[in-house]
């Protein structure tokens, strides 16, 4: 093991996806799980099945137990996909509970709900870190999410100069950020770069920010 400062990529759907540290997300399967990597485990808005609900659930919960899933998730909210409303929030609450039990974070997926995010975190006073994965939306949600203690993390939409993301990464207290590819087919020194750029600092510099943040949020340390 060498001992340069790893780069840490907090969430990916690619098997291919690089990072010296990589979490693996994996919304079904969990059996499958393998230990030489390490895992967010959640159910996924989208995919949410009213009929194997509480079998999903206690699944995950078995599961979200094992110490290379570091991070329950992702899992969360979504006005734009077709998943029953009330479903999705009964599957994020009991998705939260999970979560706070374990003392694990929780990897967020949110589409124009983040008054209902922000409304539900306040309602169950959740203690564990919540990060809002692939972030690219406005400075004025920003602000309402960082006045409540969310993280953010931002990937492919860093790549483009006129994205919300790299308009906002650099005004973001830089213990509150973190990196990703997600389901992109890019390197995570990809997102690296254009961070360090956003930020106007070096990469070394960015890859201890986010290494610190990561020992921090996920209480993890490579073996
Ligand atoms: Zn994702």
């Amino acid at each position: 093991m060498n001992h340069s400062i790893p780069n840490i990529n907090i969430h990916s759907h690619h098997p291919g996806a690089d990072g010296d540290i990589t979490i693996t997300n994996t919304h079904q399967f969990f059996e499958r799980i393998i230990d030489s990597k390490i895992y967010s485990i959640g159910l996924h808005p989208w995919y949410l099945n009213a009929d194997t609900m509480s079998e999903d659930l206690s699944s995950l919960e078995k599961h979200a137990a094992l110490k290379n899933v570091i991070t329950i998730g992702e899992c969360g909210l979504d006005k734009l996909c077709p998943t029953d409303w009330k479903l999705q929030k009964k599957a994020f609450i009991q998705q939260i509970e999970i979560a706070e039990k374990l003392k694990k974070p929780m990897i967020i997926h949110c589409v124009k709900a983040f008054n209902e995010l922000i409304e539900t975190k306040k309602e169950l006073k959740v203690k564990t870190p919540m990060i809002v994965h692939g972030y690219n939306n406005n400075k004025h949600i920003a602000e309402q999410l960082l006045n409540n203690g969310f993280y953010f993390s931002f990937g492919k939409a860093l790549l483009k100069a006129d994205s919300n993301a790299s308009a906002l990464i650099g005004t973001l207290p830089k213990e509150r950020i973190f990196l990703e590819t997600d389901d992109a087919d890019i390197s995570i020194t990809t997102i690296f770069d254009a961070a360090a750029s956003h930020l106007q600092i070096n990469e070394d510099k960015l890859k201890a920010i986010i290494y610190n943040n990561f020992k921090t949020v996920f209480q993890y340390e490579r073996p």
